[in-house]
């Protein structure tokens, strides 16, 4: 019995290092890569994302924030 459990409890361990440990492809740059993908939501689609393209999206949202807020600046200047 104690032989069961520990077979099934190491097929948990093996398969939850199988769902955090894969492989996915970016679908930014389109490269297999190995671990999780970063989920990335743009215009109400979520993308797979590696470590850079993320860092490159992080980068370009947070110049979009910065030019929203530009032109809530104008908005409140014009109104
Ligand atoms: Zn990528």
């Amino acid at each position: 019995m104690k032989r069961i459990i520990a077979l099934v409890f190491v097929l948990v361990l093996a398969l939850s290092l199988v769902a955090c440990g894969g492989k996915f492809t970016c679908d930014e740059c389109g490269k297999e890569k190995s671990g999780s993908p970063k989920k990335a939501e743009f215009m109400g689609e979520t993308a797979n994302l590696c470590s850079e393209c993320y860092a490159e999206f992080e980068e370009l949202m947070g110049e979009l924030g910065d030019l929203e807020d530009q032109l809530g600046d104008l908005e409140g200047l014009l109104g």
